[in-house]
């Protein structure tokens, strides 16, 4: 190849340089912020349909950064997975998860949610012990296996035989598997021949134009096919239309996710049943 010289490759290096400075500079300041609680979770309602009971939620992280003000989870999970704090962010995301359904299973008892989704990085599958501290953390919360859901994305399985071996571990342990941003990926239908899943999140993408006659339906209809054909649970993500949902309960999908039902936040409302009934 040509030695890489001029112009191009100069400023092409510098923006590396820079790039790879804002990381670590954004870095510093999460172990910072890690130490001084500006990460808090937020939860999502995941809904049965038709009537609307909040079966589920999914944990979702905010960073209020001092200077910088709310940072998406979008750009500062991948400096976090990149040096290695998304293992010490990850378990404080799972318990404090685990500890707030088990609150609010105290506190609300039947109208608590079933089930927390929590999301996992490719990283935290692909190391030795990850199924053992979900145990842990779900036994120091007092929370049965069969409560929790952890959701990956299939690039974890592309990390190794280390990511498999974690799903059968927690799938031993009760813990649910579902594949996150489903359809979207590149293998997405082959790895589930070889990986143990249990749900499916059909992403937002396909429900965005579902109201629409043509391509998206016929994703959408194909995908709620593939899972039921597979005994797996189907969740539409980022549905924000009545049309949305009424179009995709038609297409046969019983649970439902997005702005439509609620947005993340602290205090989730799960009486959302009652308020439609009335
Ligand atoms: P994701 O797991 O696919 O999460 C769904 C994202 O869609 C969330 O964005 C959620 O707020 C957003 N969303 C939900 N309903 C709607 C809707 O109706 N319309 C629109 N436009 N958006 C909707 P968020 O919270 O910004 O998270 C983005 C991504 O960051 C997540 O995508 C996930 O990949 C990652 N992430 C967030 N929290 C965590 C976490 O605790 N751990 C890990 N490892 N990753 C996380
Ligand atoms: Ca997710
Ligand atoms: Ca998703
Ligand atoms: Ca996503």
């Amino acid at each position: 190849a040509a030695k890489q010289t001029g112009e191009p490759f100069r400023r092409w290096s510098l923006a590396l340089d820079e790039r790879t400075s804002q990381y670590a500079e954004l870095g510093a300041q999460m172990r910072a912020g890690l130490d001084s609680g500006q990460f808090r979770v937020v939860y999502q309602p995941i809904v049965a349909v038709p009537d609307l009971r909040v079966v589920a939620v999914e944990a979702l992280v905010r960073w209020e950064h001092p200077e910088r003000g709310p940072i998406s989870p979008v750009e500062f999970i991948p400096v976090a997975e990149q040096n290695g704090l998304i293992f010490e962010l990850g378990e404080w995301i799972l318990a404090t998860a685990c500890r707030q359904l088990a609150e609010w299973r105290t506190e609300l008892g039947a109208p608590a949610p079933d089930r927390m989704s929590v999301n996992a990085s490719a990283r935290q599958l692909a190391r030795p012990g990850f199924a053992k501290t979900v145990a842990r953390t779900l036994a120091a919360a007092k929370l049965p296996a069969d409560c929790l859901t952890i959701e990956m994305t299939e690039t974890a399985v592309f990390q190794g035989g280390q990511a498999i071996t974690t799903l059968h571990e927690l799938r031993a342990l009760g813990v649910l598997i579902a594949l996150d941003d489903f359809g979207t990926g590149h293998s997405s239908l082959g790895l589930l021949q070889t990986v143990p899943v249990d749900i499916l999140k059909v992403d937002k993408s396909f429900v965005d134009n579902i109201t629409e006659t043509g391509r998206h339906t016929v994703i959408a209809r194909s995908l709620i096919q593939i899972s039921e054909g597979l005994g797996l649970t189907a969740v539409a993500e980022g549905v924000e239309t009545a049309e949305q949902a009424e179009a995709l309960q038609q297409l046969g999908y019983r649970f439902l996710q997005g702005y439509y039902f609620g947005k993340p936040s602290t205090h989730p409302d799960f009486t959302l049943a009652l308020d439609w009934a009335s």
